[in-house]
Order: C-alpha cells, then structure tokens, then sequence
C-alpha cells in the first residue's frame, strides 16, 4: 500500500509519497489538555496531534501543521492510555470522554485506530474532531470509525471557489468523507465557523443545509464563530495573519445562520 508523510515544507494539500509506512506504533503529538470542555461532550482528555494539509486562514493551530517539528512528542498507545485511565471515572461521570483533534487526526490514521480501539474496550467515549481530509479509504479507516464514538466534521465551506480561498484546497475530499460517513450511519456533528466575508452570508448557510439536509447520522450543526485567538501563533510561525482587522461575527448573524439551517431540520449548538 503506497502511504505519504508529509515534510515541513509541504504546499497545501500536498503529502508526499515515501514509500514505507511512517507509522510505527507511535502517535505524533502536539500536547494534551486533560480536561478539557470544547472539543465533544461532557469532559474530555483531548489529544492535539501533529500535521495539517489544510491552511485555513483563520488557524487557531497554526503551529501544528507540519508533522514533524522539535516540539512533538512521540507517545505510544499504552503511553497515552496510561494517562486516560487515571482519568476515566471523572471523564465518565461527566458523559465524558476522550477527543483526537490538531492538526488533522486523519494523518495518523492508524494510531488513532489503534487508541481508540483501546478506549472502547473500556467503555470509553471516543470522538474524532477532523477536517474530513481522508488520504485512504480502507479497512484501517473503517476499523477507526468502528471504534469512534462520535465523529465532530469541520465543514468550512460548500461552495468549491470560496473554500479554497478560504483554506487553501478544494473541499472535494471532505465532502467525499461527510458522504461515507453518511452512508456508514455514523454519529457526526457537523461545525461550522462564522467567518465574516467568508462564510457567514446566507447562501454559504443555504448550501450547507442543502448538503447535510438528508444526512440522517448528522445529529446536530455546532456554530461557532470566528475569534482571532490564534494569530499571535502565526507571528511565532513567522507567518503573516491574513485576517487582521476581521472581528467575530455579530449576534445577529449567528441567529440568522441558526434560523437557516434549523430549516433544514437539524439541531443547532450555539
Ligand atoms: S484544518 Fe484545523 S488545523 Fe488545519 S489549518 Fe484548518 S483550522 Fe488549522
């Protein structure tokens, strides 16, 4: 099976064929929050790992892109496990659980299978927060969404031309995996961020209600408006912040997102 890595200089989108698999039993992290109240329901241990091929302008996370970097930790299954299960009663009596998220989880595909397959064995909640970028779709994708609990999608933007803008690729491939999780009945929240002149207009609101509409395993749309927490990472990064000067959406602008795609008969989180 041909497998990709991805090098610190890697455009958009672009992973780069190596020819061996750069998985070997341990996962590429970035840093854990071990109660953490954003990222699924209830409390959470929530693991940041490494490597992104989006370039979203508004990345909170900017310093998680590249897979490799002198910060990151490597950590086996039984590492982390080690740490959730000195956890687990308060994470459960919570309706709590644990979170993969980054960077994009789906880049170290096998590793998150391999502890969220742990997890399960003892009950535990398990929620995917990813940006629906899938590079393969094989039995080790389905193995991990077998043992996922909850799959949190990021859907950024329907409408192709924006979306590239917005986050550097086109939007094809995660649309292909919103689809296959759809087909699969797989418990998904969709989320969705408000980012004024990007995202926040009420055709952009339309075109995802249009798609998620008939997605029965899509439970409930998480709105969550732009903030520019992150930029000051992109200083660090040596990177310019694309959008200084852009101040979160108003009130007013959220209710009108949420009165649309409640229309389409999803429950919104706001
Ligand atoms: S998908 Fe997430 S981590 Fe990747 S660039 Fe976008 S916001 Fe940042």
């Amino acid at each position: 099976m041909q497998t990709y890595t991805i090098t610190p200089d890697a455009k958009p989108g672009q992973a780069q064929a190596v020819g061996h698999r750069h998985y070997q039993g341990k996962g590429i992290v970035h840093s854990i929050e071990s109660c953490g109240t954003v990222d699924g329901p209830g409390l959470r241990y929530v693991l940041f790992l490494q490597g992104c091929l989006m370039r979203c302008l508004y990345c909170h996370n900017r310093d998680t892109w590249d897979l490799h970097t002198d910060v990151a930790k490597e950590m086996t299954v039984p590492e982390v496990m080690k740490q959730v299960m000195a956890y687990r009663h308060y994470l459960r009596a919570t309706g709590g659980g644990v979170t993969v998220t980054g960077g994009e989880p789906l880049l170290q595909y096998e590793f998150v299978r391999d502890w969220f397959t742990a997890c399960r064995e003892h009950d535990i909640h398990t929620c995917l927060d990813t940006n629906g970028y899938a590079l393969h779709y094989d039995e080790i994708l389905d193995d991990m969404l077998d043992h996922t609990s909850l799959v949190m999608l990021d859907l950024k933007q329907i409408d192709p031309e924006i979306h590239k803008v917005l986050v550097g690729i086109p939007n094809t491939k995660t649309l292909k995996f919103a689809k296959h999780l759809a087909e699969r009945k797989q418990p998904t929240r969709v989320r969705y961020v408000i980012v004024p002149g990007y995202t926040d207009d009420e055709r952009s609101a339309n075109l995802l209600g249009e798609f998620i509409g008939d997605m029965e395993n899509v439970e409930t749309v998480e709105l969550l408006p732009y903030h520019e927490l992150g930029a000051h990472k992109w200083e660090l990064c040596g990177d310019e912040y694309k959008l200084k000067g852009v101040h979160p959406p108003p009130k007013e602008t959220v209710l009108k997102i949420k009165e649309i795609l409640e229309g389409y008969g999803k429950n919104i989180i706001y």
